[in-house]
């Protein structure tokens, strides 16, 4: 069994079908042990030709056989049936049900975590969690409380009728079974320690599959197959000598576990036979002995298992519960209210910003303002912060109170959850999900009519590259949208921003990989269709923050100059020289 504090309710959530596992459980265990009397009968009957049953003798005959043998066996052997088939219903069934909402629990607190968070936490390592550990903590929780109670009650059951029996020839047998139980908690120790290296192993060996799948073209345009493959056999190395390594422990149990047992069947053979020798027992009553025993056997050895099981189980249950005990990070305070519409004023005030893993203020007393309905673009050399800038518009990481205002409102005192519902986003990293590009279009939306994603889509001007494909909307892309360009997976990006229709959008460097007169075709839509709303465009490519309301210029993250195109160029040296060499990189066609 396995207990912890993410665990333990579940105990009484499902306590109903813990209760008919039990009890029918108990049943069949109870039944079980009627079996080996029935062996005395028969044998007793076929050595005298007469049996004693509740201190009545009688004649060992067919009719005999047939009611006190026969038909009880046959009813035993369907209460087993029907038990057995109750208790792995019931006791299995609730170890998935636990998985299941173990798992869902998991996915939720997935999605609180900070993109800081998932920067630390590679994703083979996440799924590892969500199938390997979630795995042994479920078989952790059914088969845990079917062998303790199998084991408390199968055992107690079959050492009172043992002990009833002869109680000297019980002690004799339960001094091996001690040893094995020391050595069973000794060995398990060093199972948990193993079971929890074997488990890092896997998830170590994952990640690297994971990250050598994603990056596929690049190991490819280099060549890097073999530096690949070798780094892999590495990680699969120590992979094997994790299992292996607890495999040793696990056998070391099995293989005690098997030598005491056959000690005791020594013990009880030898002195067994004594005893029928001397005249104290009759065969028929050694054979429902060793009857008694073959039943102890296997709780014994399911207390063994028990041990083996839970050392696994509470590797993978800290695991788990280290998971869920991650803080989220970027979180409300309490005082945190919904917004319910945004006019898109945003003021920056004196913001300073450091990543929490890194040890220097990436943004440093940036303030300007953004007044609501204009269109702004963030422009500066590659590294300046401009992505950083627009990840705290929409609270990916924490800010100084007061250093970013919505609407006059610090951006701390609105909950995120409703600041985000507000705002659409364009990555720098596009992501596209493996799904037709019409789901694509319409994921930010609640508004999924195909007018709607075509008109999004002409305004990307993406709608023609679509049409051409087989199967135009419903076209299915590949994992992480690999089956169109970059410059088409950029304009789905912006499609489906723009569907969502909010009242900030953010386009982060979103058309760096469009040609510039697709560029322009985009900026001009955005124009006309986000007139009256905030738009902020990051880019390194002055083309394409030329024609807006205001142009932020950053440096070092630092705020260099706010304006117009022309008020910079007329001013701002750095912004001129920006300018110019890209205007020159322009006419060479670089
Ligand atoms: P830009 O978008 O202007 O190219 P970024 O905002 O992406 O620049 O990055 C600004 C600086 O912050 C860079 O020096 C970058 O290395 C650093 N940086 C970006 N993301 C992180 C992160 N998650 N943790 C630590 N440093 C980061």
């Amino acid at each position: 069994m396995i207990f912890g504090k993410y665990i333990n309710k579940y105990y009484l959530r499902y306590s109903y079908m813990i209760l008919i596992g039990i009890i029918a459980l108990v049943a069949v265990d109870f039944f079980q042990l009627k079996i080996p009397e029935l062996y005395s009968i028969v044998i007793n009957g076929i050595n005298d030709g007469k049996v004693v049953i509740d201190n009545v003798e009688y004649i060992f005959d067919i009719q005999l056989l047939l009611d006190k043998v026969c038909i009880p066996m046959f009813i035993i052997i369907a209460i087993l049936v029907v038990g057995r088939f109750l208790w792995r219903i019931c006791l299995f069934g609730t170890g998935y049900k636990v998985e299941k909402d173990l798992r869902g629990r998991m996915f939720a607190h997935s999605k609180k975590l900070s993109c800081e968070f998932y920067s630390k936490n590679k994703v083979g390592n996440m799924m590892s969690l969500f199938t390997n550990d979630l795995e042994t903590v479920q078989d952790c929780f059914g088969s845990g409380i079917l062998t303790a109670f199998d084991a408390l009650f199968m055992g107690g059951l079959s050492l009172y009728k043992m002990f009833r029996m002869n109680w000297l020839m019980t002690l004799l047998s339960l001094i091996p079974m001690a040893f094995m139980l020391a050595a069973g908690l000794v060995v398990g120790k060093y199972m948990t320690k193993r079971w929890d290296a074997r488990q890092n192993a896997f998830s170590d060996l994952s990640d690297f599959a994971q990250e050598s799948f994603s990056g596929i073209a690049v190991i490819k345009a280099f060549v890097k197959e073999f530096k690949e493959l070798w780094a892999f056999r590495k990680l699969n190395k120590h992979n094997e000598n994790a299992n292996v390594s607890y495999t040793k422990m696990s056998m070391l149990l099995h293989v005690l576990v098997n030598l005491f047992i056959e000690s005791v069947i020594c013990i009880v053979l030898g002195y067994g036979s004594y005893l029928v020798y001397i005249g104290q027992f009759n065969a028929g009553q050694l054979m429902e002995f060793i009857g008694y025993f073959t039943a102890i056997v296997w709780p014994v050895m399911a207390i063994t298992e028990l041990i083996d099981m839970s050392s696994r189980g509470k590797a993978s249950l800290k695991r788990v519960s280290e998971f869920l005990d991650s803080k989220a990070d970027v979180a409300d305070k309490p005082s945190a209210v919904d917004v319910d519409k945004v006019h898109g004023n945003l003021l920056f005030n004196n913001l300073s910003f450091k990543y929490p893993s890194s040890d220097y203020a990436v943004l440093q007393d940036i303030s300007f303002e953004i007044k609501a309905g204009e269109s702004v673009g963030i422009v500066g050399k590659t590294g300046c912060g401009k992505t950083t800038l627009a990840d705290l518009i929409l609270r990916c990481y924490n800010v100084e109170d007061g250093s970013i205002l919505v609407d006059g409102k610090d951006i701390n005192d609105i909950t995120i959850k409703s600041l985000r519902a507000h705002c659409a986003y364009v990555p720098q990293d596009n992501f596209l999900f493996s799904d037709t590009i019409a789901n694509n279009i319409s994921f930010a939306s609640d508004n999924n009519c195909l007018d709607g994603i075509k008109y999004a889509a002409e305004l990307a001007d993406i709608h023609g590259n679509i049409s051409n494909f087989t199967n135009g909307y419903e076209t299915v892309l590949g994992e992480r949208g690999i089956t169109v360009s970059g410059g088409q997976k950029q304009r789905i990006s912006i499609a489906r921003a723009l569907m969502k229709d909010s009242d900030i959008l953010i386009l982060d460097d979103a058309v760096s990989a469009v040609d510039t007169d697709t560029e322009r075709k985009i900026l001009d839509n955005l124009k006309r269709e986000r007139k009256g709303k905030t738009t902020i465009l990051t880019a390194h490519r002055i083309s394409t923050v030329k024609d807006l309301d205001k142009i932020v210029y950053l440096d070092g993250g630092r705020v260099i100059d706010v304006g117009t195109h022309d008020e910079l160029v007329a001013r701002c040296k750095d912004y001129g020289k920006m300018v110019a060499l890209q205007k020159l990189e322009d006419e060479e066609g670089i």
